[in-house]
């Protein structure tokens, strides 16, 4: 079976039904995106993923042969604001933490140098932490979450909060993580999980609103905006265009033309034979915005 599934998960605060009927399974081995607005419920999954509160209804299914005896062996988490003990050292605060997971002395010692070098923090491993950049902050506490190898990694908005920098570090992290991992991480923004997931699901509200490959999702909508533009203006270029069997809107914003086409593929093939056969002078052929934007503003929006 897969490593996990939830099945119509639903958590409700008082009034507030933060989650409600959720249900995905996590494969082995697969790095997922749950991303979604500000208070679509993103914190609230992956908090009851990782036993910290119990669903209102629904139910949670590890696959048994992965499951540890203790189900805190089983999740690694890093909480959207882990607090780190800022007077220690990285290295230390990673032999605390181990030794909190109840690992020896020798054995945390032995971790926490692993960890440090798997997330690049060896060389300010004597550092304190208060001394620390955002990014770095958010590598220690990713490796605080590997203390135990667990068998899967919760992150909540591991790069959200950081500058363009820490961001890249993270994201880089996660890609080099993901190789022999299965993560499940929460984020607001759509590049993101764009970038280092395999799976995307989409929360709005509470809901998952859509959920697939990144390839699935776009073609669910099936459209793709391309962005086009030539040195000169050509003639009748526009009546020209719509005469293409893939592309099924025209607009022009400046010099720019919009187009929306239904499969990348072949509109680019049949674009590019109309160029050449027009001999249009094409300066500009880029994929302007994929169908998962226009979802994801959708659901920001509404
Ligand atoms: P996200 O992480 O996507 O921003 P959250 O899971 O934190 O969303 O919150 C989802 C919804 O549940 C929001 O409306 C939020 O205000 C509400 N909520 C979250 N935690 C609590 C809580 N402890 N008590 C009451 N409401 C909560
Ligand atoms: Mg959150």
């Amino acid at each position: 079976m897969a490593l996990l599934d939830a099945n119509h998960l639903t958590k409700t605060y008082k009034n507030v039904n933060a989650i409600q009927d959720v249900s995905f399974s996590l494969e082995h081995g697969k790095c997922v995106a749950l991303l979604g607005p500000n208070g679509s419920g993103k914190t609230t999954t992956l908090r009851m993923l990782a036993g910290f509160i119990k669903p209102t209804s629904g139910d949670i299914a590890f696959d048994q042969d992965s499951l540890t005896k203790d189900f805190r062996n089983f999740v690694g988490y890093l909480p959207q604001f882990p607090v780190f003990h800022n007077w220690m050292t990285g290295k230390e605060f990673l032999i605390y933490v181990g030794q909190l997971a109840k690992l020896s002395k020798d054995e945390a010692i032995k971790r926490a140098d692993e960890l440090l070098e798997l997330v690049n923090l060896k060389e300010v491993r004597k550092l304190k932490i208060s001394k620390y950049s955002g990014g770095m902050k958010q590598r220690l506490g990713i490796a605080q979450a590997l203390i135990h190898a667990p068998k899967l990694i919760i992150l909540d908005e591991p790069a959200s909060a950081l500058d363009p920098i820490g961001r890249r570090e993270v994201l880089n992290l996660m890609r080099e993580l993901k190789k022999d991992a299965t993560i499940l991480f929460s984020t607001h923004i759509l590049n993101d999980a764009e970038e280092v997931s395999d799976e995307i699901l989409l929360l709005n509200e509470g809901h998952i609103i859509e959920q697939g490959s990144m390839h699935e999702l776009e073609s669910v909508q099936n459209t793709v905006t391309l962005k086009l533009a030539f040195s000169e203006e050509p003639k009748f270029i526009e009546d020209r265009l719509k005469e293409i069997e893939s592309v099924f809107k025209v607009n022009q914003i400046d010099k720019d033309y919009l187009l929306t086409v239904h499969d990348l593929q072949t509109a680019r093939k049949q674009l590019l034979e109309v160029v050449y056969q027009e001999n249009w002078q094409l300066t500009k052929f880029e994929v302007a915005k994929t169908s998962l934007e226009d979802l994801f503003m959708k659901a920001v929006k509404k």
